[in-house]
């Protein structure tokens, strides 16, 4: 077996997950009514949640109180993030991988994978389709590869950006790919990216093993969860932490998260931007256990849950789980959707109306596109946005300063929501969406006050539908 060359990790780093301590917490009788209710105003004080604390949320789980958290779920978001919700698109540039990941269609060992890597004009071409229906902000996953090194993936990041067709522009990118050293923070950074996510997929180690083979890069437990650390001591601090649900126990998995967003904070003083937790789907050639898959119900507690214990956090939820789902979970404090998505490596050209299992990494539960779910959203009275102005300001740590800064909210988020919707309302939606968007944002209006800042709003708004004037953010 050849052996891994050694990686350098972050300075004193060490392997905060102690599962014993973790699994105990999770046992123990019910916590009284009372006590979930004193956890529960700690949280809509918005103060976050101890490790300890989430565990009793964890273990309550008779319909009594469940029903209280997922209220208290729904309060926090609306008295907090208000109606918005950004939106993005993921982006799969290539699927070589080294690894072999258990659960992955990308697995160096599925001999069924269609292995490709986009070339430089097959990028340009996505993100022109992406651009062309109104994306603004987009997510870059790579397969872990020698040849998607930090230098790779700087350029791919610089060639998103340098597209850009009619009124389109990718003002955002984020990046999920490989952990990296501390070089390799630096030069992706310097290519402007956003947040980089690592997803631990699962925190407890017997389980990490075993999903994991020892003998691949990604087999390093320790070098994964430290993955964010070293990018922190590099200079990004604008990090996404995950886990992969459904390859152990949903509420283990839950305590790992919030482990790692109170270490982040700890250590570097600003904790995670988004917290993603997808479910694990079918994938091309993947025959795994079912016995800790998520069912919907625990799916909507845990979404909960991390709501209440991080409430600084972003909550992101993919196209993995279907629309009606989606529709309900959104309630309990989502953040972030990515809509109109497409994961074939070049799906937004090629791909037709039925997915190719082989050409991805994994089955999609919601393929509509981005107007469809546009549309649904202000159906339902939730105000899309494509806002990037706070990182282009920079405004770090924005999902802090959202609770922090009386009045942030106001002066910022809704006023570049509203900007954002009405370029994509004006630029690329379909009349049915533009009907129902014009309806959200005369309400969003007639909530504002009266004030310098909304008269400077409406005259924007203006010039975007009457000029080729773009991105005018707050
Ligand atoms: N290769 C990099 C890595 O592993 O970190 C980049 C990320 S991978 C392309 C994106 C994420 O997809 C993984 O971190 C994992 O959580 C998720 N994923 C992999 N297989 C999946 C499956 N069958 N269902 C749902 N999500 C899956
Ligand atoms: Fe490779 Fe990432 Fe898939 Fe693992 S999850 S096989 S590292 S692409």
């Amino acid at each position: 077996m050849t052996k891994l060359a050694t990686m350098t990790l972050s300075e004193n780093c060490k392997d905060f997950i102690d599962d014993d301590f973790l699994n105990k917490l999770l046992t123990g009788p019910q916590p009284s009514p009372s006590r979930i209710q004193e956890i529960i105003s700690k949280s809509l004080a918005k103060e976050a949640l101890t490790v300890e604390e989430t565990a009793q949320l964890l273990r309550a789980d008779d319909p009594e109180s469940v029903e209280s958290i997922f209220a208290a779920a729904r309060q926090l978001k609306t008295q907090v993030y208000g109606n918005r919700i950004v939106l993005f698109a993921p982006l799969y540039i290539g699927n070589a991988c080294v690894n072999n990941c258990l659960y992955c269609a990308f697995r160096s060992s599925n001999q069924q994978a269609v292995r490709r890597t986009l070339t430089t004009t097959e990028i340009r071409q996505q993100v022109e389709a992406l651009e062309n229906v109104g994306h603004k902000r987009l997510i870059l996953v790579f397969g872990e590869h020698p040849k998607y090194n930090a230098d790779y993936i700087a350029d791919c990041v610089r060639e998103v950006y340098d597209t850009r067709v009619g009124h389109g522009e990718i003002r955002r990118v984020n990046i999920n790919a490989a952990p990296m050293d501390h070089q390799g923070y630096k030069k992706i950074k310097a290519a402007g990216i956003g947040t980089y996510q690592i997803f631990q997929e699962t925190y407890h180690h017997q389980t990490y093993a075993k999903v994991h083979p020892s003998a691949t890069r990604k087999g390093d437990y320790l070098y994964r969860l430290d993955g964010l650390s070293r990018a922190f001591e590099a200079g990004c601090d604008d990090v996404g932490i995950g886990a992969l649900f459904g390859l152990y126990d949903w509420r283990f998995e839950v305590l790992g998260l919030v482990s790692h967003a109170l270490h982040l904070q700890q250590r570097y003083g600003v904790g995670p931007h988004t917290i993603s937790f997808p479910r694990l789907q079918p994938a091309s050639g993947v025959d795994l256990d079912e016995k800790f898959l998520v069912n919907d119900h625990n799916f909507k507690r845990l979404v909960a849950i991390l709501r209440l214990a991080v409430p600084y956090t972003g909550l992101i939820l993919t196209a993995r789980e279907n629309p009606e789902l989606r529709r309900e979970v959104m309630a309990f404090g989502v953040s972030q959707i990515d809509a109109g998505s497409r994961i074939e490596i070049g799906g937004y050209t090629e791909a037709g109306d039925a997915q190719v299992m082989e050409r991805e990494q994994f089955c999609l539960g919601d393929i509509r596109s981005l107007d469809e779910v546009i549309c649904e959203l202000l159906q339902d009275g939730y105000l899309p946005s494509f806002c990037t102005a706070c990182y282009r300001l920079g405004r770090t740590g924005e999902h802090f300063m959202e609770f922090a800064i009386p009045g942030f909210i106001k002066r910022y988020c809704t006023p570049n929501a509203l900007t954002t919707v009405t370029e994509y309302l004006t630029d690329y939606a379909s009349p049915k969406t533009r009907a129902a968007g014009k309806k959200l944002i005369q309400k969003e209006l007639d909530n504002l006050e009266n004030n310098p800042q909304k008269n400077e709003l409406l005259k924007r708004l203006q010039r975007i539908k009457q000029t080729n004037d773009r991105d005018l953010y707050f």
